[in-house]
């Protein structure tokens, strides 16, 4: 299994460089091969890794050189074919398949990028204010005491890759229906951390099992919880119904995509607009 893993990394390695190199010939001879986004496009196939600067920037600023690719523990990070609707051999995560569940902790991919095509900047504020706060609350001289936790805290709240959309007419919880089992199937690949248990690192969804009179997976996995979305319950002439509400905090990460059990998806993501 190991040296699979290292074999694996070593052929993503091997492509990423080569299209680096790639790139970088096209360059040199003028070539300017840019795609812009497709309304008819699926838009899960092209959301961008975390801390992705404006799109327009974004496809001269990334060199391809997959590092980014290379270092998410969870490999939700792929560089885009010939065929996709993005300038070739740049980063994009497909949510459905492989979502961003911030497991790493540190934002990883935007601290490895050489370039800034990711970066920090626009977690900088929002991460000084949570550490200020956290300050107030917390005894330094105490053993206990971690900044770090508010950093992380703060900089996965900070992403903004897009925001996600419920589809009522399929999802289970409008529906007032239950789901019960494996979301998608023993053989699903996806892994990610369930923000309710007690795993240090991400775990595959096909060995989670759930159990729910109304479904409502998108909200009790959503790592970032109940700023980003929550299950609005409403009660009129003695009927309960039930919607999954996405609010400002959704940073777009795609747990909720891949963790819903209908087929398609009841939930997606519209990436973040210039
Ligand atoms: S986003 Fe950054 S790390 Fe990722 S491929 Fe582009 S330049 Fe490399
Ligand atoms: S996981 Fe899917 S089906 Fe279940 S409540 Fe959320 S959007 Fe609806
Ligand atoms: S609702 Fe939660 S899980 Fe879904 S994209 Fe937003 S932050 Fe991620």
């Amino acid at each position: 299994m190991e040296n699979q893993k290292k074999d694996i990394s070593r052929r993503q390695f091997i492509k990423a460089s080569a299209i680096a190199v790639g790139s970088v010939a096209a360059i040199g001879i003028g070539v300017k091969y840019v795609q812009k986004y497709d309304d008819k496009a699926d838009f899960q196939k092209i959301l961008r890794p975390p801390g992705a600067i404006l799109e327009d920037d974004f496809i001269y600023a990334c060199i391809k050189c997959g590092l980014c690719v290379q270092i998410c523990p969870v490999q939700a990070i792929k560089l885009a074919g010939i065929n996709q609707v993005l300038s070739y051999g740049t980063p994009y995560i497909n949510v459905r398949n492989q979502a961003c569940d911030f497991s790493c902790d540190s934002l990883q991919c935007v601290e490895t990028c050489p370039t800034a095509a990711l970066n920090f900047v626009q977690f900088k504020e929002e991460g000084e204010k949570a550490v200020e706060e956290y300050d107030k609350t917390h005894d330094y001289k105490n053993p206990g005491y971690n900044p770090f936790k508010s950093q992380i805290k703060a900089m996965k709240e900070a992403v903004k890759m897009g925001t996600a959309i419920v589809h009522e007419k399929t999802c289970l919880a409008t529906n007032g229906k239950g789901f019960k089992g494996t979301p998608r199937g023993k053989d699903f690949k996806g892994i990610y951390r369930s923000p309710n248990g007690k795993e240090a690192k991400a775990s595959p969804l096909a060995t989670k099992e759930f159990d729910r009179e109304i479904c409502d997976l998108c909200v009790t996995e959503c790592p970032i919880g109940e700023i980003a979305i929550i299950m609005d319950k409403t009660e009129s002439e003695g009927k309960v119904t039930f919607k999954p509400k996405v609010l400002d905090g959704c940073t777009g990460c795609g747990v909720c995509v891949m963790v819903c059990p209908t087929e398609p998806t009841s939930i997606t993501i519209e990436p973040k607009k210039d």
